[in-house]
């Protein structure tokens, strides 16, 4: 199946995918920021499916730690067939309020982030005229959400970066597709106040949080041969919240 690489993996929905990956038969790069040993975990319990998986620490606003970990990467493992951009923070703070540096840590992270490793990894697919890429955007992308202003930006930068490429590396048989998940239950998402996750399952038509498995079934649709005509999409998964 080739090489899978997952940033963000060592926790929540990136910890999901990798599993999953790993379950579909790739061998899989789990990448995080600090959460070495967490990734250490998720890359065992992936092992048990009978593949490769190896933990990589780097900053994904990084520039040249991408290109120095991909190549890496490369070398031991072979040219990825599958990169999932999942690795993202949140700053929250309402827009007049908000730090200059809280937006620049979110937009870093999450948009350059994706941008640097698709454009790294992506140059690879290219010149093996295959693979995919799923990036993680979220639905406050399209609808936008108070407090999170930085974050709203940086996953509708996402979704423009996703529609892009995939139009640059379609001729070459390189896909790239984005998630839009809702409410998942996550680190992320358990820091939030009482008060704001009772607002947000009101808005939920299916009144219950998702999974991050349930974000990890559609990354490995979108990665694998049976989305092989789709590219360019935004794919929403938040119980009919939006
Ligand atoms: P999470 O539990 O907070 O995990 C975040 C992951 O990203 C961790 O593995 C973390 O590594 C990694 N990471 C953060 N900054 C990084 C950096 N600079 N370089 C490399 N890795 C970095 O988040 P989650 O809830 O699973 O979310 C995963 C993705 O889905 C994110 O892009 C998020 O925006 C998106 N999303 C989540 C939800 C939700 O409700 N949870 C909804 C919509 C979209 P360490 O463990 O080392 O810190």
């Amino acid at each position: 199946m080739g090489v899978a690489i997952v940033t963000g993996g060592s926790r929540g929905i990136g910890a999901a995918i990798s599993e999953k990956l790993a379950k579909d038969g790739y061998d899989v790069v789990i990448n995080c920021a600090s959460s070495v040993e967490k990734a250490e975990g998720v890359a065992e319990k992936c092992r048990a499916h009978g593949v490769k998986a190896v933990v990589k620490q780097w900053d994904v606003a990084d520039y040249a730690a991408c290109e120095a970990a991909v190549k890496q990467i490369k070398e031991e493992l072979g040219v990825p067939a599958v990169l999932v951009n999942n690795a993202g923070i949140t700053r929250d703070g309402l827009l007049v309020r908000m730090k200059p540096d809280q937006f620049d840590a979110v937009v870093s992270t999450n948009l350059k982030g994706t941008f640097n490793m698709t454009q790294i990894v992506g140059a690879m697919m290219l010149r093996a005229k295959a693979g995919s890429i799923v990036s993680l955007s979220s639905v406050v992308g399209i609808s936008g959400n108070a407090g999170q202003a930085n974050y709203a930006a940086s996953k509708a930068g996402v979704i423009g970066l996703t529609k892009s490429a995939a139009k640059e590396l379609g001729a070459r048989g390189v896909r790239v597709n984005a998630v839009a998940p809702g409410f998942i239950e996550s680190d992320m998402t358990d820091v939030l106040p009482e008060d704001v996750k009772k607002g947000m399952l009101a808005q939920i038509a299916m009144k219950r949080c998702g999974r991050p498995e349930e974000i990890a079934d559609i990354v490995s649709f979108l990665a694998s041969d049976a989305a092989s005509y789709i590219t360019g999409q935004v794919i929403v998964a938040d119980g009919g919240m939006l």
